[in-house]
Order: C-alpha cells, then sequence, then structure tokens
C-alpha cells in the first residue's frame, strides 16, 4: 500500500512526538483510502490517558469519539492512529500488535515516529490487514 500524507498533517506529527517527549504522543490520522492507496489530510491531537505514557499510548476517547464525528461530516474516516516511541524504533511493539488485534487501538493504517538521537526524525507508515502489519510507502504529498 502507498500512504500519502500531506506535509501540515505529517509536521503536525513531527511536532507532537517532539513536544511529547519523554512520554509517548499519539492522535487519530484522517482521510481516505481505496484498496492501493491511502491519503491522510490530517492528523488530530490527543492526550496520551494511558497509565504508563512512557511506554503505551492511549487516544482519549472523548477525542476519538469527536475525531470520528468530524471526519465523517466532512465525508472522509478516520484511518487510524499515530503515535510516538521517544527511545525506539519506528516500527510496530509487541504491544502495538496485540492492540491492534484485539482492537483497543483500531486502525488500517497506523504511523509511527522513532525516537532516539539518531532517528529523532524517522517516521513510518503500516497497514494492519487484522493480523498482521507490512510497512508501507510513506509519500509527502502537497495540500489538496
Ligand atoms: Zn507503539
Amino acid at each position: 500500500m502507498r500512504v500519502e500524507i500531506t506535509a501540515s498533517a505529517l509536521g503536525a506529527i513531527r511536532a507532537a512526538a517532539g513536544a511529547a517527549q519523554p512520554n509517548e504522543c499519539c492522535g487519530l490520522l484522517i482521510g481516505r483510502r481505496d484498496s492501493a492507496i491511502c491519503r491522510i489530510t490530517r492528523a488530530v491531537a490527543a492526550a496520551n490517558v494511558a497509565d504508563d505514557p512512557a511506554r503505551r499510548f492511549e487516544v482519549d476517547p472523548v477525542v476519538l469519539l469527536a475525531t470520528h464525528r468530524l471526519a465523517r461530516d466532512a465525508g472522509e474516516a478516520v484511518i487510524g492512529p499515530y503515535h510516538s516511541h521517544p527511545g525506539g524504533a519506528a516500527e510496530p511493539s509487541a504491544t502495538d500488535l496485540a492492540r491492534a488485534r484485539d482492537g483497543a487501538a483500531a486502525g488500517d493504517v497506523w504511523v509511527i515516529v522513532g525516537g532516539g538521537a539518531m532517528r529523532a526524525t524517522l517516521v513510518r507508515a503500516y497497514a494492519f490487514d487484522g493480523n498482521a502489519f507490512a510497512e508501507a510507502e510513506l509519500a509527502e504529498v502537497p495540500e489538496s
């Protein structure tokens, strides 16, 4: 799958990851998708309400509900979550996979920001098929 993301949405995600350090940031991706291409037009930041926000993320449920309504009213959809790994790689953790599978953190496309001095700006996208993550091509595109 190819994931296109607007420059403003990608910038918002990078900024949120930096601002949340040393905790994980989190939020939701709004856009449209078909079988081959997903286009993310907006990133909506949410408070990370996890018990251990340095190691896990949980999107504020109030924001989750409001964002679904916002997306629907715009004729778009909530594509999935984004979050950061302040000290880890930009790839799904075992916890992420478990929560994707049981629906605790649902989404067709996940965006993850890596951490650490050498990887501070690395952002990757993953498609989730209901069972496993597969890395997707992430392309920054102009605003539509
Ligand atoms: Zn994670």
